[in-house]
């Protein structure tokens, strides 16, 4: 089910960090119609960022939520990834083609090098994510998971320039040197796991301040991600935990707060996978 116009949360409230609204919905695990579901909920809500991924097997059911919301395709910005088995030249050619097919677009507007591993090779991979752009079918060109080494050669070798990195980032994770690489690269850090897969919501201080401002831990941890410039697409499947993040873009944290945050010292990282170049 969508949400009535007169619920919906103006657009213009998510700031963007380039062409790329501030917050969006992570898709991950979300899949079946409820998948379509919480898509069209999300636009309607007022979302204008989509993630999904070959690997979460969603595609088409993201493509069918976008088809069925009242929001132009045009006003969305649609974000995959390329799965770690498919980053040889040609199958990046090949199963991008096959994404948009799924999806139903002519063009996503981010297409990220999903991990750093097993068939990536920078100047192979990362030369036919350039031959997209060039042809028009990606409109940026990410990647996700990249430590500061691999950020590092991917500038160097890729001709089109690198919008994003996506990576695990949270109050519990937060990935200082990664993100002075990507300022350094003037690259934009988007958050995947936002919310630590829940992990935030047991944590003191952010609950604290949470209870101080009357709303959940959930918008704590995305106000604190805004606060510092980082994109953030936590996943949600119904319409109150969609509209619940949405409305962490009215929650303003003051310095003592984002101060207290910044000082947690309890470790969380929810993605790690032994193929993962940290590992
Ligand atoms: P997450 O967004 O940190 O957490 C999702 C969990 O929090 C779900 O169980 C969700 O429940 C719950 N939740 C969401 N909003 C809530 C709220 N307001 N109150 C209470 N619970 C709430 O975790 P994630 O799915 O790992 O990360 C987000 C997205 O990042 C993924 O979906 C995916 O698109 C992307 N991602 C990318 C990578 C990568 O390698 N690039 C890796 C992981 C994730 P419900 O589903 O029931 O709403």
């Amino acid at each position: 089910m969508g949400v009535d116009d007169a619920d919906a949360i103006d657009p213009e409230t998510c700031p963007t960090a380039g062409a790329m609204p501030m917050l969006g919905l992570g898709t991950w695990q979300n899949t079946g119609d409820q998948c379509a579901d919480s898509v069209r909920t999300a636009l309607e809500t007022g979302y204008r960022h989509i993630d999904t991924a070959q690997a979460y097997d969603n595609e088409e059911l993201v493509g069918e939520g976008i088809e069925r919301a009242d929001v132009d395709r045009e006003d969305v910005f649609l974000a995959t990834k390329v799965w770690k088995a498919n980053l040889t030249g040609d199958d990046v050619l090949e199963t991008t083609r096959e994404s948009l097919d799924r999806l139903g677009v002519d063009y996503v507007d981010l297409l990220y090098v999903h991990w750093p591993a097993e068939t990536y090779d920078a100047e192979e991979t990362l030369s036919a994510f350039s031959e997209l752009y060039d042809e028009g079918l990606i409109e940026h060109v990410g990647v996700s998971n990249f430590q500061p080494e691999q950020l590092e050669v991917a500038v160097d070798v890729c001709d089109a320039p690198i919008l994003a990195n996506q990576v695990e980032c949270h109050p519990l994770l937060p990935q200082e040197d990664v993100r002075e690489a990507c300022e350094n690269y003037d690259v934009e850090v988007v958050a995947y796991s936002p919310l630590a897969r829940g992990a935030v919501f047991d944590q003191p201080t952010i609950q604290e301040i949470a209870d101080e401002h009357g709303v959940t831990e959930a918008q704590v941890s995305l106000a604190w991600l805004r606060e510092k410039g980082i994109t953030a697409i936590p996943k949600a499947t119904g319409t109150a935990h969609i509209r619940d993040n949405f409305e962490s873009l009215t929650l303003e944290l003051d310095r003592e707060e984002v101060n207290a945050i910044d000082a947690i010292d309890e470790t969380e990282r929810a993605v790690d996978p032994g193929f993962a170049p940290w590992n």
